[in-house]
């Protein structure tokens, strides 16, 4: 590693590989830090048992690729690894809906107009279709018959896959093989027919000259002392147990909206100009988990929800209920995880206390508990079988606040569901109209087992865009108010919840933000 390159982006998942790639394309020399490792085909997990070993801890399993943070309000997962929370996303590619940029938190240049350009530009990369209807997979069936017999319109939903013959993909070159329908989306698809980004913009990048160092965790953050000296980071290299540092004029914070926001806020003291809006407008984007559990009806049961894409179908009701309710799959040997949801007591032994403990500490404001391996000893119980899987989006009301407890500084959100009660209490009737016309016995993650406080899989907010410094830390661009060089460009500058998965908008914005920090750069370069 150089001591000192054109910029540094501190992450690699879809803001921190949009940047990589732009910057990169521009000539620039790029560092990319990222605290997860690389992953091939061959990397992932492929049953129940070698979960525990996919959980992300910095210490005890750099390698992991989940990070499952167990808060008191909420529990947060997302990715860890080059190419972030798309290598085990579920691919779902969905525009924000115009009318979210009509919240007075979005800055005045924003709207669904002023992304379509960027929308598009993703797409390049991305590359998202609907799943086919040859062969007509049991589990797209079966949502479509429930859905219709609840009086809903199924909807196609545009997937980040690749179906068809094995290719080199157009934007990067990696090869990749067709979408065999193996369910494995979330835990890594083996045959690379994810257009995931490490495969993508990451893989252009490097193609380009972009540096990239897995397990290498971003820690302390210095701002130039004098105009005309670098930004510098330093961080952890998890493999060998050393410390480094890096400096660039451009600094990109794209470590996701936890990851962002927790630098930022351990970082204040040496960044006193940032906004006190620093923490605010956490949102979970309204997720909730929920099962048709056992359903009857014809064309329903039979559904094999481990038999394709993992997320293919959904029903929208955003104008009338504020909400999306998307199809969900897992592979055979993991829907125990599901269990978990259900409050089963599939955490066992050491396991079950280790986590207790972590509950109490987190209580004290002593540790944000992010689960480790160990924490992790399950045992498979009845299979969920033949149930649908339910995952459910909406509008919360996007006021939680992400903080470091006093005194122990640690990492914390808190979030108070009662505000956004009439979303959830919504979400509940739909499931339950569905499950009814499913014949199939409702269950809704919110109000059950030990991580169902308010877990969700899209944390948005921390680091919000605005237009005012009083009440955002980046502007449209993602640019800190109040420090040059200085860039968020990922979840964390998200305002409001998006009522849709979000990874789009993410993309959109991250593509906006680095084209104008380019013109920006370039109007300097020419006075
Ligand atoms: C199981 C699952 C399914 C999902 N399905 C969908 C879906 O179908 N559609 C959708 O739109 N969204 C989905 N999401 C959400 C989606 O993955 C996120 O919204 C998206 O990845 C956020 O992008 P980002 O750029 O903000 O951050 P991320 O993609 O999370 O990238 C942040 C990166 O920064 C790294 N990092 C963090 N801290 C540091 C540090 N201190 N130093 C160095 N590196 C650091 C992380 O390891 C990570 O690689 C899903 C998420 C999960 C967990
Ligand atoms: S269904 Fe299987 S092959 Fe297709 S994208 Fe998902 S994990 Fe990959």
């Amino acid at each position: 590693m150089e001591r000192a390159y054109d910029a540094i982006v501190v992450g690699s998942g879809f803001g921190g590989g949009i940047a990589a790639c732009r910057l990169a394309e521009q000539g620039l020399s790029v560092c990319v830090l990222e605290r997860g490792r690389r992953f091939g085909p061959g990397d992932y997990p492929d049953r129940l048992a070698q979960f525990p070993h996919a959980l992300w801890h910095a210490r005890r399993n750099p390698g992991g690729m989940f990070d499952v943070r167990i808060m008191r309000d909420v529990a947060v997962v997302t990715g860890a690894g080059v190419g972030g929370g798309s290598l085990v996303y579920a691919n779902v590619q969905l525009r924000a809906p115009d009318e979210i940029f009509d919240d007075p938190a979005w800055p005045a240049a924003i709207d669904g107009r002023e992304l379509d350009r960027f929308y598009a530009r993703t797409e390049e990369a991305l590359d998202p279709r609907t799943t086919p209807r040859t062969p007509l997979l049991p589990k797209v069936t079966a949502f479509e018959t429930m859905a219709r017999a609840a009086g809903r319109e199924p909807l196609p939903l545009p997937i980040a896959v690749h179906f068809g013959p094995d290719r080199h993909h157009p934007f990067s070159g990696v090869f990749q093989q067709g979408c065999d329908n193996l369910g494995r989306c979330d835990v890594g698809c083996p045959r690379m027919s994810k257009n995931t980004i490490d495969i993508t913009y990451i893989a252009r990048a490097e193609t380009l000259g972009a540096e990239v160092y897995p397990l290498h965790e971003v820690h302390d953050i210095h701002p130039p002392g004098r105009d005309g000296d670098p930004w510098r980071v330093g961080f952890r290299d998890l493999q060998y147990k050393t410390k480094g540092e890096v400096g660039a004029p451009l600094l990109v914070l794209a470590a996701g909206t936890v990851g962002t926001t927790r630098l930022l806020l351990e970082n204040r003291r040496r960044l006193p100009r940032l906004s006190r809006a620093l923490g605010s407008r956490y949102s979970g984007n309204g997720d909730a988990l929920a099962l048709a559990l056992n359903p009857t009806a014809d064309g329903v049961k039979g559904a094999r929800t481990e038999f394709g894409p993992v997320m293919t179908s959904r029903i929208e009701e955003l104008a009338e209920r504020g909400l999306m309710i998307g199809d969900g799959g897992l592979p055979r040997s993991f829907d125990d995880v599901l269990e978990v949801l259900r409050g089963v007591r599939l955490l066992t032994g050491l396991g079950r206390i280790r986590v207790g403990m972590k509950n109490v500490a987190s209580n004290l404001g002593l540790s944000d508990r992010a689960l480790a391996p160990a924490d992790m000893r399950v045992k498979r119980r009845t299979p969920i079988g033949d149930s649908l899987i339910f995952l459910c989006i909406g509008r919360d009301a996007a006021d939680g606040e992400m903080r470091l407890t006093p005194v122990f500084r640690q990492f914390d959100i808190r979030f108070d569901r009662a505000r956004s009660a009439a979303l959830f209490d919504r979400m509940r009737e739909t499931v339950t109209e569905l499950c009814r016309a499913a014949g199939a016995t409702a269950f809704f993650a919110l109000d059950a087992g030990p991580l169902g406080n308010y877990i969700t899989v899209h944390p948005l907010g921390g680091c919000p865009m605005s237009d005012d410094p009083a009440t955002g830390v980046v502007d449209d661009a993602g640019k800190v108010h109040g420090y040059d060089g200085l860039y968020v460009l990922d979840g964390a500058i998200v305002p409001t919840a998006i009522g849709v998965n979000p990874s789009k908008t993410i993309a959109a914005l991250a593509e906006r933000g680095v084209e104008k920090l380019l013109e920006e750069r370039g109007r300097a370069a020419g006075r």
